[in-house]
């Protein structure tokens, strides 16, 4: 077939321009996930708490800790092993639970991309967090990063990953560098007076800033 004046007046159905990336930031603190598309805005964002996960997490931590007085250091190990045969199961059965849910938000939107940041640490599997040996800040991301990736896939959904620089930091309106301070550092100030957005949810507007730079535009 040959075209080019077809292709002129053509207008494709499904062009890039009708995908919705739906942002993602994957915390450890207040929200275990906080989810937007650029449309939704800080709004409209959706956010699942982590306070069950890091329940199991700190649980976990501390039947480990009471391992240290067993005489016998075999019988230690298997003692360990029994631990995280109890919880790895749990823990990750809350993180997927908390994954659907951003899957079911995702999915609501038309042509939904799931944008994760690409970030520098992999996950660690449970048994290097016993002993207090890691804390819930630093093992959380990336183990429920991974967990949400592989549900959204399994959900038929596309993922994509953005670089993560400033996400957290960056008003996701204007771009410019927010103030953290604030409330339990959960707050972003923007500090551009022709800004409208003034002191917002870090966690929301890292999500917007994801989605929106997926399409280069953050
Ligand atoms: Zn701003």
């Amino acid at each position: 077939m040959s075209s080019h004046s077809a292709k002129a007046t053509t207008t494709l159905p499904l062009g890039p321009d009708s995908i919705t990336p739906v942002g993602v930031d994957v915390g450890s603190a207040r929200y275990l996930f906080a989810a937007a598309s650029p449309a939704d805005g800080v709004g409209g964002a959706a956010t699942v708490n982590a306070d069950y996960a890091h329940r199991l997490y700190s649980e976990f931590q501390s039947a480990t800790h009471r391992l240290g007085t067993a005489p016998d250091y075999v019988d230690d190990q298997d003692r360990l092993g029994d631990l995280v045969a109890r919880y790895w199961p749990r823990l990750r059965r809350a993180l997927e639970c908390a994954a659907d849910q951003v899957v079911g938000v995702a999915r609501a939107h038309p042509r939904a991309v799931v944008v994760l940041e690409d970030l520098s640490t992999t996950p660690r599997p449970l048994v290097e967090a016993a002993h207090g040996a890691m804390a819930w800040a630093d093992y959380c991301p990336a183990v429920a990063q991974q967990l949400l990736a592989d549900r959204a896939l399994d959900a038929g959904l596309a993922v994509a990953y953005v670089p993560p620089e400033y996400t957290s930091q960056l008003c996701h309106e204007c771009g410019t560098l927010g103030d953290l301070g604030g409330r339990g550092c959960e707050t972003l100030t923007c500090v551009n007076d022709d800004c409208t957005v003034g002191e917002v949810c870090r966690d929301r507007s890292a999500a917007v800033t994801i989605a929106r730079r997926y399409h280069g535009e953050a």
